[in-house]
């Protein structure tokens, strides 16, 4: 079949975006709202925030949870807090990029180190090699709610005497032999934007290994102020407001069906796409609950018959709307081009994942017809292309 040929049979009426927020019914917001307007009380630490925190830490069985207004300041305070304001951070260039830029802000050299093929997540066995007496911490990020390899890397940070951070953004609610993700390091921060699992409009969290710590980045997310006369930190501005809190709340009510929903067309895609000749999917890992945020696939354009770019350029014809999550990687970004742990000679397995990865459309209101659908026109793309 010619191209035009498949576009008018599968051609979607409505664009299908990567990702859609679940709306908490309106109804149920609007009684939230109703509260905030008799009490007046905005933020600053208002009802709503006090029981969203305490909510969460309950979900994830983290009793130290701090919010914030996103997670990119999130992650900025959480150097602050761990006092990780000079020197060398080891961390990954297949992520988004609030991650190294975070380490730019507070002053720090992000080293750039290779991921791993199948998990996309830091090396550890790449992770070694690039400490020096400079480094002061690690900062992994668990790509796609893939859990890193968190006792490896805890090893390394135990042996050298550095500080883990975990950048969460995408692993909401994942579980790793039934703890959550959060308990492994000295902090995670999670992410709750618009485009995330789950989500305050913006939002994000802090989760810490010990209640000095909590107290700490509460200092430092209310600019440092203790009292009204007293200010003990240069802190900032983090806080998380009444109506992000109302809305965190009940999302949390939905969460669990956010997830199971999502697992089933993740098992739809992977029926449908398994054995496409060029695309690889994402595994299950053994122990791990996972959260089904994303749904990557790795397009070797040789193989499958027309190349990632092309592949992402041909499905938009379609109206379907996949993204190149992490492309480029930020090792490529005019702030960290010059680094020599960023050359694309040290990242090899970075580099083609860039070239190679694609994420289709899965939220929790996507049909899964649309699913079957979408599968119908990557397997015929793949069959109809002429090899290149
Ligand atoms: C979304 C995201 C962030 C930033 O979170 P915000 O809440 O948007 O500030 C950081 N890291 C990763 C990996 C992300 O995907």
């Amino acid at each position: 079949m010619t191209l035009d040929a498949l576009v008018s049979k599968y051609r979607f009426e409505t664009e299908i975006y990567v990702s859609r927020p679940t709306m908490p019914p309106l109804e149920r917001f609007h009684e939230s709202l109703e509260e905030i307007w008799r009490s007046r009380w905005l933020t600053n630490g208002g009802a709503f925030h006090q029981r969203f925190e305490k909510a969460l830490g309950v979900y994830l069985g983290m009793p130290h949870v701090n919010l914030f207004c996103n997670g990119t300041i999130a992650l900025l305070v959480a150097l602050q807090a761990l006092r990780v304001t000079s020197g060398e951070v080891i961390t990954t260039p297949f992520t988004f990029p609030a991650t190294p830029h975070v380490l730019h802000w507070n002053e720090v050299s992000p080293v750039f180190c290779d991921i791993d093929p199948l998990s996309f997540n830091l090396d550890p066995a790449k992770i070694e090699s690039l400490v020096t007496p400079k480094t002061v911490a690690i900062l992994p990020v668990h790509v796609f709610g893939n859990p890193c390899d968190v006792d490896a890397i805890q090893g390394i940070a135990d042996k050298y005497g550095l500080k883990v951070i975990y950048d969460g953004a995408h692993a909401f609610g994942v579980r790793v032999r039934g703890r959550s993700i959060a308990a492994w390091g000295d902090m995670t921060m999670l992410s709750f934007h618009a485009t995330k699992l789950f989500t305050t409009v913006e939002g994000g969290a802090l989760v810490s290994s010990s209640e000095r710590l909590k107290t700490r980045i509460d200092f430092l997310k209310n600019f440092g102020i203790a009292d009204q006369e007293t200010v003990v930190a240069p802190g900032i501005n983090g806080k998380m407001n009444e109506l992000q809190s109302a809305w965190g709340l009940l999302q949390l009510e939905t969460i669990e069906k956010e997830i199971a929903t999502r697992r089933e067309l993740t098992e739809l895609y992977r029926s449908r796409l398994e054995g496409t000749k060029g695309l690889t999917l994402g595994t299950e890992t053994l122990g791990v609950d996972r959260n089904y945020a994303y749904f990557p696939v790795l397009v070797d354009g040789k193989r499958f018959g027309m190349d990632r770019d092309r592949l992402f350029e041909v499905l938009k014809l379609f109206n379907v709307f996949a993204r190149k999550y992490f492309h480029p990687l930020c090792s490529h970004f005019s702030t960290y081009r010059s680094l020599p742990s960023g050359s694309p000679d040290r990242l090899p397995v970075a580099e083609r994942v860039a070239r190679e990865i694609l994420c289709l459309p899965i939220y929790g209101t996507l049909e899964p017809e649309h699913v079957a659908r979408i599968c119908d026109i990557v397997r015929s793309l793949a069959q109809s292309s002429p090899a290149r």
